[in-house]
């Protein structure tokens, strides 16, 4: 039985598609140009995939190796400047266009660490000279060990560690930096000037060398191995190419310390993300090759300590990057839309007589020193650590969640459960390297991670995690991130693992 309705065309369409009527030959024709209408709707939706505007991609690099030596970044008991130079390091960009126009830049380097110090001002001047918005640059460092030093917060570095490093090398470092700036601003520009048509995909492999370096201990827990640990052993690779298929550029990662290399090794070096990328540069002549730190805060290479060990690991994530590269990989459609908030990290808040307690033999001594210096001066400790975060939503096929600090492992799992598993890039070390970022989880074990920002002052408090991700779910559904099932039925809020979790006193055990 036809049901009638106010709307002739509905009911006609009803009947149509049920073979059925009064009047047969008038229903075929019905059935033809409905037929019609659905086939010319299905093909205008083919014809928009296929037919979709593609990307532009821009791409530029710098050598950055120091001409002079140089006091290195990393190990604070490495106080000898570079001896020499064993491999060069470059800075790289990458600019991502989409078919609307909407940009999107990628700055990574073979150095220690942006610092906000670095990044405000490049973006800053990005912005004045190209209009490209901070909220769509993205920096990556590979957290190398064999660079030089890269300068943080002004004010506390400088009054806290009274130049540490004498005038000579205290200018040297500064002048690096600069010069470093202006490379960055200069590769930014020069990358939006490259800009041509290109295709995106994406694929994925694995990275043996990774290992969890928080091994339990009757101590304590010590910078050593951990093979039962958690560890991303995810090696993301993205290829960039020309409509005719010519390989342009690769981007690729992993979430590891690099430090095969110690305190020991006095060379400047790319460590295993430069001969990483050389290795695929060579491959593959006039590709550039840009490698982006996952959350490696509590990984480390195995084995290390030898620049035979560095060059091994880094030959192997090349050639394993070179086999997805020839797999069938997923295209990266656009539009590319980006997001950035500053979060205000909250710390712990401590009586001075905790903080005394602190400074145990095995207490996070640079917070403790500092903390109470200032105490002594009159002022209040700081109760939060603004940081950037970022994250990058490629169509419906990607979503690249960009992390700032040395996040600990423990954020891949929670950025799969507050996004669903499916189409992530899960990077950390962008924008800025304050310290690490620690998980409740970790400041409740306790070891090295637990110790707070490098040069400003302050521990992070368990509920640090809570704040993360409640930001970058958010972040993530304003960008348009198809969201799992559960979040599109409650309102998109972070479930924090086991509930509310605890405020607690972290302890260091290094
Ligand atoms: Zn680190």
């Amino acid at each position: 039985m036809v049901q009638w309705t106010k709307n002739p065309i509905k009911k006609r369409v009803w009947v149509a598609l049920h073979f059925g009527g009064d009047n047969d030959m008038a229903n075929r024709r019905l059935i033809f140009w409905v037929f019609v209408m659905l086939m010319a709707g299905l093909g205008g939706q083919v014809w928009a995939q296929e037919a979709e505007p593609g990307w532009r991609v821009g791409l530029a690099a710098a050598r950055i190796t120091p001409d002079q030596p140089i006091r290195m970044a990393g190990y604070s008991d490495r106080t000898q400047p570079s001896q020499s130079v064993s491999s060069d390091l470059y800075a790289k960009a990458m600019v991502l266009e989409d078919g609307n126009g909407n940009r999107a830049l990628l700055i990574t380097a073979d150095i220690i660490g942006f610092t906000e110090r670095i990044s405000g001002p490049v973006c800053k001047r990005l912005e004045t000279s190209t209009g490209l918005e901070r909220k769509s640059i993205l920096l990556n460092a590979a957290h190398n060990h064999c660079g030089p030093v890269i300068l943080a917060n002004p004010s506390l570095l400088e009054e806290n560690l009274e130049r540490p490093f004498g005038e000579v090398q205290w200018k040297r470092v500064m002048d690096y930096n600069k010069k470093l700036e202006d490379d960055l601003v200069r590769i930014g520009q020069e990358a939006l000037r490259n800009l041509k048509p290109a295709r995106l995909s994406r694929g994925a492999g694995v990275a043996q060398f990774v290992m969890n370096r928080r091994e339990f201990t009757e101590h304590g827990i010590i910078l050593g191995v951990n093979p039962r640990g958690p560890v991303d052993r995810t090696v993301p690779v993205m290829r960039v190419e020309a409509p005719d298929g010519q390989l342009l550029a690769v981007l690729f990662g992993a979430a590891c310390h690099c430090t095969t290399l110690d305190q020991d090794y006095v060379s400047i070096d790319g460590e295993w993300a430069g001969y990483a990328q050389s290795y695929l540069e060579h491959k593959f002549p006039g590709v550039q090759a840009m490698f982006i730190t996952g959350c490696g805060g509590d990984a480390n290479p195995y084995p290390r300590r030898t620049l035979a060990l560095a060059q091994q690991h880094g030959r192997n994530l090349g050639a394993e990057v070179e086999r997805v590269l020839a797999e069938k990989l997923k295209p990266v459609r656009g539009p590319i839309r980006t997001e950035l908030r500053f979060l205000d990290l909250p710390l712990q808040k401590l009586s001075r007589q905790e903080i005394e307690a602190l400074q145990t033999s095995d207490g996070p001594d640079f917070f403790a020193k500092h903390a109470l210096k200032m105490l002594a001066q009159g002022k209040t400790l700081p109760e939060h650590y603004s940081a950037p975060f970022g994250l990058w939503q490629f169509g419906q096929d990607l979503t690249l969640v960009g992390y700032s600090g040395e996040p600990v492992v423990d954020y891949v799992a929670f950025t799969e459960k507050a996004l669903g598993p499916l189409n992530l890039w899960v990077a950390g070390y962008c924008n800025d390297v304050y310290g690490y970022l620690p998980s409740a989880r970790v400041l409740e074990e306790g070891g090295y991670e637990t110790r707070g920002l490098y040069v400003e002052i302050g521990l992070f408090a368990s509920k640090v995690q809570d704040v993360v991700m409640n930001a970058i779910t958010e972040m993530a559904v304003k960008a348009g991130r198809p969201m799992p099932a559960r979040m599109a039925r409650q309102s998109p809020k972070w479930v924090p693992p086991g509930g509310a979790t605890p405020l607690r006193v972290a302890s260091n055990s290094n």
